[in-house]
């Protein structure tokens, strides 16, 4: 009988147990001693850039939690993305990017992709097989993430990329908000998922790496080429934190999940949202969709309030003493930020739907009942001056 999820990934290692400790070391390296001359151009991994043993570890973890065939590692989340992007793409080339990307994703698709020769058409969230009218005869790539930043639309993985392939185009999917517990896109038949380990994999928002899973050999190496020519690894010191919260990932997540739905759904019953942006709630858009691909949700949401004054929404947020402020998420404190001015959008009908304030919240591991009060405080001081 095949193991369980967290078996699966507490006992991921290469070879067995190499080690005599549980972990793998630590190896701060460049220079690697080979035992002779004739070893420095025949040895597999001659260079510290090429990865050591704790890359390793957390190579063969990740093709584990996402079913790949192979893990290339990156310094963060953001080169993870570039690189899964650019491995498949060469001047001339046209990609077809979800509206609601990480927005540093799509800066990188906007400008960086567009001074290599390669144009990027944004496409709704919510396009699924109408994507087909956007592929060209030079579309190579159809970059997804699931579900997207800050406005928490879940494409329809499935039915994009039955039509990716018919077209013979790769589908890449951003998988940071599952971290790969909830959501296995290769699965669906996606070439690529990416993630930010930053995020959940880390875990303790102390360490920045990212990684590209791929679903076959052909992609994978497109992926360790490009990764090659541009050098991208990370220190072993994060890869190692990576690798840590792996081991963990799923109880974590779980704990997550139930924290972040009790407090989504105190937060639809307050009279100045307007609506909350979480694809587990049985009212979201998306939610089929969710119910259909995904086996859990993670504590990251979206929350959109009524119209309210500036006045209101400064009472508000200084009424917080739990949730703190500040960017990235995944670690094991909750964290609220405003969002409205990191929205960027071209072609979805989101600017005529929003109405009030847009804000984003990661629900860490404190006492739920903790956190609804922070936001029961902040929603008084909100009444009382509205
Ligand atoms: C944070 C994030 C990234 C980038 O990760 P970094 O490690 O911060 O570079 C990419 N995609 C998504 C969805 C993210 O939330």
């Amino acid at each position: 009988m095949s193991k369980g999820k967290s078996t699966r990934l507490i006992h991921a290692r290469t070879g067995g147990r190499l080690y005599p400790t549980v972990n793998p070391p630590i190896e701060r390296a460049s220079t690697l001693l080979l035992p002779s001359e004739k070893d420095l151009y025949a040895a597999a991994k001659t260079y510290g850039r090429m990865g050591l043993a704790v890359h390793r570890e957390l190579e063969a973890a990740l093709c584990e939690l996402e079913g790949a065939a192979s893990a290339q590692l990156a310094p963060s989340g953001l080169t993870a993305c570039a690189l899964a992007v650019s491995a498949i793409t060469k001047a001339g080339d046209h990609v077809i990017a979800q509206d609601s990307l990480y927005g540093p994703t799509r800066r990188f698709c906007s400008r960086r992709l567009k001074a290599m020769g390669v144009e990027t058409s944004f496409a709704p969230a919510r396009i699924g097989s109408g994507v087909a009218e956007l592929i060209r005869p030079n579309t190579k790539a159809i970059f997804l993430e699931a579900p997207g930043s800050l406005t928490f639309e879940t494409p329809d993985t499935p039915a994009i990329v039955d039509v990716a392939k018919r077209h013979g185009v790769r589908v890449i999917v951003d998988n940071t908000w599952s971290a790969g517990v909830f959501h296995r896109p290769l699965e669906l038949g996606a070439d690529m998922s990416v993630q930010a380990l930053t995020k959940y994999v880390v875990g303790h928002a102390d360490a920045f790496a990212g990684a590209v899973m791929s679903a076959d050999d052909q992609t994978s190496a497109l992926v360790a080429a490009t990764r090659e020519d541009w050098g991208l690894s990370p220190g072993p010191d994060d890869a190692y934190a990576a690798l840590r919260g792996l081991r963990t990932l799923p109880v974590r997540l779980k704990a997550h999940e139930a924290a972040g739905l009790a407090v989504a759904e105190w937060l639809s019953e307050q009279p100045e949202v307007a609506q909350v942006l979480h694809p587990a709630l049985p009212d979201h858009p998306d939610h089929a969709i969710w119910a259909r691909d995904f086996s859990g949700a993670s504590g990251l949401f979206g929350v959109m309030l009524h119209p309210q004054s500036d006045a209101a929404m400064d009472a508000f947020y200084q009424a917080f003493e739990v949730f703190g402020f500040g960017f990235s998420w995944g670690g094991y404190e909750s964290l609220i930020i405003s969002s409205d001015s990191q929205l960027r959008r071209l072609s979805d009908d989101w600017t005529r739907t929003k109405s009030g304030p847009l804000m984003r919240l990661h629900i860490g591991l404190e006492d739920v009942d903790d956190l609804i009060d922070d936001l029961s405080s902040a929603f008084n001081r909100l009444r009382s001056i509205s």
